[in-house]
């Protein structure tokens, strides 16, 4: 890579994993200017546990930082599909194929360890990447040829613009980015309310060790999802085992009347036990153990597919532009896949000029687009299949569930359908973007708006 080149000027706003997998990729590729804008004060991230697949791992491994996180995730054996009112298990699959197959084993982790690790590595290259924090990008000014935008320091200073040669949106499901991008586009296009929300909760191995049954469960090395009509919940160790991992979903009830800027709030234990009141009584014990006052909810909001991720030399990057149900597990592990391809796309930029990083941006673009939206609508649709009640629909569904004891059919639980994981973490999207970069960037126009 030239001089000129290493010394593009590259913003992303947004620290979250597509922002940092964007600087940390860009960084190896040999890039040096590298700006991070991020709203909060540091990496404090939320209490919760994260899947690690196979994609994911592989990414995160050519990136240099997949062994910090490998060593305190927890292996996956398999995963077991139960009745949340019961327990009985609907269906039981293994896993450990996985890391034969497709090189990488399937993991859980702690997010902050993800956040951390991805974090620890961009510090490595703190010459190449400078981070902003406590900063909020107020407004995206211009798209091309320099995207510009107003920073605010939130702890004093007076707001500042910024220039830069290219500029990546990772701003989260709230992204600024995508709405003033749209709008300059002219595309009318809304956050779409999902219905439903989630409560995440940690519990430590002291809260569960006197209960012989809670115990069982953290020392799995499993995933468990306890199924109901319009509501699950998924649990899984992370942490050595020493911390479990509980995150819920059902109908939202809190957020419903609430404005669209509301995503988190603090939950009511009481609500919490009377939404899960029909499933088992272990569910309820451990419910139970959440301290009263810790019940974090999150509202679940999507988007619409957008007719484009890039205008100029902005580029939308992870749930900027394709935020998901959490299904399938693939929210992070899709905003990583993005950063990666971004990182190969700016390293092959044939020259400087505002057009060509247009189209290596679009080369990103096609690369990732198709995919990660077509992991949304599994995802949505995986949670369809989950939350059915009763009548026809659900017990083919159940019929489906006991037909793989005999080793027959798909997994209506998508993630861990074998046909689903080939599609998801037999396709590595970095070298997919290394091989056809060049043939993809010759075939591109110039875009008609610049
Ligand atoms: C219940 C639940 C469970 C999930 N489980 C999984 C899982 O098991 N596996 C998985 O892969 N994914 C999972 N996900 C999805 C995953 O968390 C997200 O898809 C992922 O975090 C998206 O990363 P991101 O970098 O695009 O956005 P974010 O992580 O939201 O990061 C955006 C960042 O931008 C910053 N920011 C926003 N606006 C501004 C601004 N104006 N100025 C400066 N900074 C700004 C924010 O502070 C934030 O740090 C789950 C999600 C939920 C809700």
């Amino acid at each position: 890579m030239d001089e000129a080149t290493q010394n593009l000027k590259i913003c992303i706003i947004g620290a979250g994993m597509g922002g940092l997998t964007c600087a940390l990729a860009l960084a190896n590729a040999g890039f040096k200017n590298i700006q991070v804008y991020e709203f909060a004060s540091n990496l404090g991230f939320v209490g919760a546990g994260i899947q690690l697949a196979p994609n994911m791992a592989r990414i995160l491994d050519n990136l240099g930082v997949w062994a910090d996180i490998e060593k305190e995730a927890v292996d996956l054996k398999d995963t077991s599909i139960r009745e949340g009112a019961t327990d009985k298990e609907l269906a039981h699959v293994d896993l450990r194929y996985i890391r034969g197959t497709y090189k990488y084993p399937h993991m859980v982790g702690h997010r902050s360890s993800l956040a951390n690790a991805l974090y620890e590595g961009c510090k490595r290259a703190e010459k190449s990447i400078q981070f902003f924090f406590s900063t909020n990008v107020e407004k995206v000014k211009t798209f091309a040829p320099k995207p510009s935008f107003t920073a605010i320091p939130r702890k004093g200073g007076d707001p500042y613009e910024v220039e830069a040669d290219v500029l990546l949106g990772a701003d989260g499901v709230k992204s600024k980015t995508r709405v003033e991008m749209l709008k300059e586009l002219g595309i009318h296009a809304e956050v779409k309310d999902t219905q439903q929300a989630a409560y995440r909760i940690m519990l430590r191995r002291e809260e569960m060790q006197h209960d012989p049954e809670l115990l069982e469960l953290i020392n799995t090395d499993g995933v468990i999802r306890w199924i109901g009509e319009k509501r699950h919940i998924i649990a899984y160790p992370v942490s050595n085992k020493n911390i479990y991992n509980i995150s819920t979903i059902q109908p939202d009830v809190n957020f419903a009347a609430a404005p669209s800027a509301t995503y988190t709030t603090k939950g009511s234990k009481t609500a919490m036990l009377q939404v899960f009141s029909d499933f088992c009584p272990m569910i309820h014990r451990m419910l139970n153990l959440v301290p009263e006052g810790e019940v974090c909810e999150w509202k679940l909001r999507v988007h619409a597919p957008l007719p484009t991720w890039v205008h100029g030399s902005v580029a939308l990057v992870g749930d900027a532009c394709h935020p998901t149900l959490p299904h399938l597990a693939q929210g992070a592990a899709q905003a990583i896949e993005d950063g990666a391809v971004i990182g190969v796309v700016l390293s092959r930029l044939p020259d400087l000029s505002p057009e060509s990083i247009n189209k290596a941006l679009r080369v990103y673009e096609k690369v990732r687009k198709e995919r990660a939206e077509k992991l949304v609508e599994l995802a949505a649709a995986s949670g369809r299949a989950l939350h059915l009640g009763e009548g026809e629909a659900k017990a083919e569904r159940d019929r489906q569930f006991a037909a793989l004891k005999e080793g027959k059919g798909s997994v209506p639980d998508k993630w861990a359908d074998a046909d689903v994981q080939k599609y998801i973490y037999g396709v590595d999207v970095t070298q997919i973007a290394q091989d056809t970069f060049q043939e993809v960037f010759r075939g591109m126009s110039t875009a008609a708006r610049m």
